[in-house]
């Protein structure tokens, strides 16, 4: 497998984790396919992360994840919320969580949106005016004017009115792997990627967390481990520790990869072991805007998985909330070491855990069930 090349330098950022306290539980069928019987419904949580450029004493956030008063969305939001979301809770916002962890939201230069989707614009009324917001191509033609000026729009005013907002315009001349990318601080440090098919303007993230490893921020450019693993270049072995590679309890160690072979649609054991589980989903009502586009950038970001230097992190794998030290509970730890402290090998296999096992035994339960509130049980998103 060829290395993913990626220009010189020993400019780094630092990044930290951040747990948004967003949890989902929504339908399969709009993501992933084919849906796997017992895997109907996907559990989703939600990471950003903050991106500390010291030498230029410049600052960025890779996503906010949701409101925590889902119910005032935009119209257009609750109508698509109630018919797709399944579960919804969010504890806080990350205005706050950054707050409680010694994080000034002055300091934040720069609100990065993988894409325009509620679960990563947060509200972003809570930053200050100074925090711009980044978006990728097609964005402001697509989604502006936001709600209420267009009573149809998804976007809402409040979520940009009074920031500055930059629109990453890219160029064919600089690619990273098979993506177009941009110098997001202009010094080789943090590049922005363009990695369409789940929406228009959908963006990624490429931190240089030393000068030869880096951390790929996915968005939603995949939602399941499952759609990019295994892969030809990243094949499941024959057993796995179960300890190491994070199965749960009910997996005894060794553990025979046999077992997670059942629910796989490949036809052979040789593919089962060399093919993801899942593609995109192109089922009406997908949440996919070019499905086939979509797989293709999956292809793209299974050559970065492949890449021992590379370490992928999608918004919501839950492995990420389980493995990576986080700002909620660890504000001084970064995560630059994630290849000596062997996260991406922590993370790997674990959504495997969501799957149902040979005997027809479910994977992980719902993380949410219902709509919540501030901890409280809330049926709808009225009052
Ligand atoms: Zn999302």
């Amino acid at each position: 497998m060829a290395k993913i090349t990626v220009p010189a330098s020993d400019s780094i950022v630092r990044v930290r984790a951040v747990d948004t306290t967003l949890k989902l539980l929504c339908n399969t069928y709009p993501f992933l396919k084919p849906v796997i019987a017992g895997h109907e419904q996907i559990n989703f949580s939600v990471v950003a992360f903050l991106v500390e450029n010291k030498a230029l004493g410049k600052t960025a956030l890779f996503d906010v994840g949701g409101r925590k008063d889902y119910w005032n969305y935009s119209p257009s939001w609750i109508a698509r919320l109630r018919r797709s979301v399944v579960g919804i809770r969010c504890d806080k916002t990350i205005d706050e969580v950054l707050i409680e962890n010694g994080v000034d939201t002055k300091d934040i230069d720069a609100v990065i949106w993988s894409h325009w989707h509620f679960d990563h614009i947060g509200d972003c009324s809570k930053f200050p005016p100074s925090t711009r917001i980044v978006v990728g191509p097609g964005f402001k033609d697509s989604f502006l004017p936001g709600f209420p000026t267009n009573p149809e729009a998804f976007v809402m005013e409040s979520d940009y009115q009074g920031h500055e907002m930059q629109e990453i315009s890219f160029s064919d001349d600089f690619k990273i792997g098979p993506f177009r990318a941009y110098d997001f601080f202009g010094d080789n440090s943090f590049y922005i990627l363009d990695v369409p098919g789940h929406a228009v303007g959908h963006i990624c993230g490429l931190a240089r967390t030393t000068p030869t490893t880096f951390m790929l921020f996915g968005g939603d450019a995949c939602h399941f481990g499952g759609a990019i693993r295994p892969s030809e270049h990243v094949p499941l072995p024959e057993s796995l520790d179960a300890q190491a590679a994070g199965l749960d309890d009910r997996f005894s160690s060794p553990c025979p990869c046999s077992i997670f072979g059942a629910c796989h649609p490949a036809p052979t054991e040789e593919e089962k072991r060399k093919t993801p589980y899942y593609t995109a989903s192109d089922h009406p009502g997908s949440a996919y805007v070019d499905a086939k586009l979509a797989n293709m950038s999956m292809k793209g970001l299974g050559e970065f998985d492949a890449d021992p230097d590379m370490f992928l992190c999608l918004a919501h794998d839950s492995a990420l909330m389980e493995v990576l030290p986080l700002l909620n509970d660890k504000p001084d730890i970064d995560v630059n070491n994630w290849k000596d402290a062997g996260y991406k090998d922590m993370t790997r296999w674990r959504f495997l855990n969501e799957l149902p096992k040979n005997n027809g035994e479910r994977g992980r339960p719902p993380l949410v069930t219902g709509f919540w509130r501030y901890g409280e049980r809330k049926e709808t998103f009225d009052g």
